[in-house]
């Protein structure tokens, strides 16, 4: 009796436990749907949040409830760090209607905007006043984001790359040879003043590990991962730059060497054809997913499984489906032995990647 009594104890500590949702063992990672912009959200096993970028301004606050809808299902409620990776209003804008929903307190960035255009100043001087609600923190490359069970790194920011390889990298790149830099036209085309700026950052978690990149430009991708590769392979790769094919480079994502890549792609913003290519010829890459249909590329899409948006708001006369279309993200929960389950959260169909062995 004595032992059964003992047994039962147990099991009602472990059980109050679950019930008040304190009991976490994975690293939540939701890849959010903000109609071509970027917003990521990572929950750590302690609770502690990090949202990556904020999606759009306007709209009512789409993405920023779309962001509030992720942070409720996991439990959370505040964001401890919000790393904007740079200020264009793709990924700065939603800042401020976020801040109305979930309070924000500690705000990380690259410090100031290159952008000379009146309305991103505009749009920028507004979110100083808000980060200063906060605390910010200008990060650079080596800097690490104290989060309780997840070992984030920042491997770029402000133009700048990590001088030094991350614990376990920096072994010589061999997708280097021949790295063919784009051109000025390129680059002033696509404004690359502030996406070779982005924060971008290094998340490990055990044996797990990723990295997200904002709208890091291909030309930096160079001296990030050549001669040598600095930061060494990842698990997941969260596709740089909404897949745009001015980011991913073979130098890049041949080195990472993901084992499943997660594209934050519009139906019409990123997601481009040499992106697909580059990614098919990934040795060991097993999946990419996709935020949505990219109309531009057809039959590269991935089957419908992969992909958790499919309808094409932009080719629609009705301006109200862009605000109130359902939205649906990818959701990845990874384990300290490396090994993730990704689900499409728009019909819940999920593939589990076991641990790596003999990285
Ligand atoms: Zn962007
Ligand atoms: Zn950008």
């Amino acid at each position: 009796m004595r032992i059964a009594a003992a047994v039962f104890l147990y099991a009602s500590v472990l059980s109050a436990g679950t019930a008040a949702g304190q009991t976490r063992d994975t690293l939540d990672i939701y890849v959010i749907d903000v109609e071509g912009g970027e917003a990521t959200l990572f929950v750590s096993p302690s609770g502690e949040s990090m949202l990556v970028d904020t999606g759009w301004p306007g709209f009512d606050g789409r993405d920023a409830d779309r962001i509030a809808a992720a942070a409720e299902e996991a439990g959370i409620s505040q964001i401890d760090h919000l790393i904007v990776t740079h200020f264009h209003a793709d990924h700065m804008g939603g800042a401020l209607q976020l801040a109305d929903r979930l309070p924000v307190v500690n705000y990380l960035d690259h410090g100031a905007t290159v952008d000379e255009g009146e309305r991103q100043r505009a749009a920028f001087a507004e979110y100083v006043t808000l980060r200063s609600g906060g605390a910010h923190r200008t990060v650079a490359p080596g800097d690490q984001v104290p989060i309780d069970g997840l070992d984030v790194r920042i491997i770029a920011a402000d133009g700048d790359v990590l001088a030094t390889a991350l614990p376990g990298a920096g072994r010589p790149n061999p997708h280097c040879d021949g790295f063919a830099f784009h051109g000025e036209d390129i680059l002033s085309r696509y404004g690359d003043a502030e996406d070779q700026r982005s924060v971008s950052a290094f998340i490990g978690f055990g044996q797990f590990r990723s990295v997200i990149m904002g709208d890091l430009t291909w030309n930096k991708e160079q001296p990030l991962m050549c001669p040598d590769n600095k930061v060494g392979t990842v698990d997941l790769y969260l596709v740089s730059h909404h897949g745009s094919d001015t980011s991913g480079s073979d130098a890049l994502v041949q080195a990472l060497a993901p084992r499943a890549a997660v594209m934050n792609n519009g139906p019409r913003k990123g997601g481009g054809p040499e992106t697909f290519e580059r990614l098919a010829q990934v040795e060991g890459l097993e999946d990419l997913w996709q935020n949505h249909y990219a109309v531009g590329v057809g039959d590269a899409n991935r089957r419908e499984s992969f992909i958790a948006n499919l309808q094409d708001f932009a080719a629609s006369d009705r301006d109200d489906e862009v605000h109130l279309g359902a939205a649906y993200w990818t959701h990845i929960a990874a384990r300290r032995d490396g090994s993730f389950t990704v689900t499409n959260s728009r019909n819940g169909f999920s593939r589990r990647y076991p641990p790596r062995g003999g990285r």
